[in-house]
């Protein structure tokens, strides 16, 4: 068994040194994010089915080799290496400011192998005795109390059947950020997912968390579990901005976009695009040297932004200057009214919406328009929406890299304070926002959207133009930031220390 893992790690080995080799030439202007994709979706997963029917041990060697093999090619997709910190995050799902790159861990390795056991114990004894067959039941259920031990270290008990907190661990996620997102109640729950469609005017997507659904899958629940507790681990590790990009990075649904197949051209992305916003993803976007300014720059200005650049590069998403911003909000505009119309809907763009001016003390009439305003025929509702995307590093916000979803919180909030008098005036007036990642089902009535769909091409779209502004607010010294400037040089270099 152990050989057959060996030759599976060996095959996933050669295919990541074609991936190399692939992304050093460049094949492509956007084939690094099929290459992730591949990478994350299959060869990470070489080891899989081995973690079911083997004890860690057995595969520890292969593992170790496979985990090692794809941080060199990750770090040759982001141009240059992960630290400990970048890995551990890439690793933990989408919903928890990650990659999802599924690697085989020693945890991970006894959930799998403790679940398989649990589920099929029984049935491999009865066969086996059917079939006359010798069957070593013993050794297999020492090496499952084995992996139980591990997981319970971890912080997952799964002696009942059910996997649970341990109550330290149940503690230490208490303390942490990601409680307020998902109570622990809720951590061994699989999200409810509005991904298909359902038929206009039938019951939201929204009914809690259906028990049958949640009744198997011990082991992906298992999973769930231990990288909550990871997350928190790695949260109480990270400084203030990789704190702030992780949070703010997660939430319910989130991040789907990297373990999506781009299989439409709404999530495609170029490589440099897809490079940079990954990378701010796992906050590791970093300006390529100190003392830069900003180059951005409005039409009409004679000069650009100027302003200094942080080493976070945290100027570029708050800057003012240059068109990112208006065009990031359009494309996000473009991609709701897109999904909505694809629903059958009838919208209207920048409508203005006279039941909502405001008129104050002096008499002056302020007015106020709607980036959508949607309907269904024969329905008897308008929608009114109006898009805000919020920068994670907006100076007003006061503790995002302590409370996950701050800045969609905020972006709330402010629409909130913009229609204010109207809102009380109008009671029956349905306020309807969708922030960058964080668009859960049940926050729209408009249950024939295909909400999986139109968050992953959302999160796309935002990505995209954040990074295109961070590389533009660079200039020049983008393709340095991206490791391109030197590359001959340091890879050369690379290899001479590789072999
Ligand atoms: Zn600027």
């Amino acid at each position: 068994m152990a050989s057959s893992a060996e030759k599976r790690v060996g095959a996933a080995c050669e295919d990541l040194a074609r991936l190399e080799v692939a992304v050093r030439a460049r094949v492509h202007v956007e084939a690094d994010q099929a290459l992730w994709s591949v990478l994350q979706r299959s060869i990470s997963r070489a080891l899989d089915y081995d973690m079911r029917v083997c004890p860690w041990e057995y595969i520890e060697s292969h593992a170790w080799k496979l985990e090692e093999a794809c941080w060199m090619a990750l770090g040759v997709l982001l141009s240059g290496p992960l630290d400990a910190q970048a890995r551990a995050q890439a690793m933990l799902p989408g919903a928890l400011g990650g990659l999802a790159l599924g690697l085989p861990t020693r945890t991970r390795a006894a959930a799998t192998f403790q679940a398989t056991h649990a589920a099929h114990a029984q049935a491999a004894a009865l066969l086996s005795a059917r079939l006359r067959r010798p069957h070593n039941g013993r050794q297999d259920d020492e090496a499952a109390r084995r992996a139980a031990e591990v997981l319970r270290d971890a912080g997952v008990d799964v002696r009942g059947g059910e996997p649970t907190f341990t109550m330290a661990a149940r503690r230490r996620y208490e303390a942490g950020p990601w409680h307020s997102d998902t109570p622990t109640s809720e951590v061994f729950r699989f999200p409810v997912h509005a991904t298909r469609s359902a038929a206009p005017g039938s019951a939201p997507a929204v009914a809690a968390g259906p028990p049958r659904a949640q009744r198997g899958h011990v082991h992906g629940r298992t999973l769930l579990g231990l990288d909550a507790l990871a997350a928190t681990e790695l949260h109480a590790e990270l400084d203030v901005h990789r704190q702030t990009s992780m949070l703010q990075a997660g939430g319910p649904g989130s991040g789907s976009f990297w373990s999506t197949v781009p299989d439409r051209p709404a999530l495609r992305m170029a490589n440099s695009q897809w490079a940079v916003s990954t990378k701010c993803r796992l906050g590791i976007c970093r300006a390529p040297e100190a003392g830069l300014t900003c180059v951005l720059q409005n039409r009409g200005d004679d000069e650009p932004c100027g302003a200094p650049l942080d080493s976070n590069l945290h100027h570029p998403t708050v800057c003012r200057a240059g068109a990112g911003r208006l065009k990031s909000h359009t494309a996000a505009v473009a991609v709701l009214m897109k999904h909505l119309r694809a629903t059958g809907a009838f919208v209207a763009l920048e409508a203005a919406i006279p039941e909502l001016y405001l008129i104050d003390d002096d008499g002056v009439v302020h007015e106020r328009f709607m980036d959508l305003v949607v309907w269904w025929p024969g329905g008897s509702r308008r929608y009114l929406l109006d898009v805000t995307i919020r920068s994670l590093f907006a100076a007003g916000l006061t503790t995002p890299h302590l409370l996950p979803g701050a800045a969609a919180r905020e972006g709330e909030k402010d629409k909130t304070r913009h229609y204010r008098a109207a809102l009380q005036a109008l009671a029956t007036l349905h306020r309807e926002s969708a922030e960058f990642g964080r668009l859960r089902p049940g926050t729209t009535n408009a249950s024939a959207l295909a909400l999986g769909r139109l968050r992953a091409d959302l999160e796309a779209e935002v990505a995209r133009h954040a990074a295109q502004t961070q590389l533009a607010a660079l200039g020049g010294m983008s393709l340095r930031a991206l490791g391109w400037a030197t590359s001959a040089q340091q890879w050369r270099r690379n290899d001479a220390h590789g072999n």
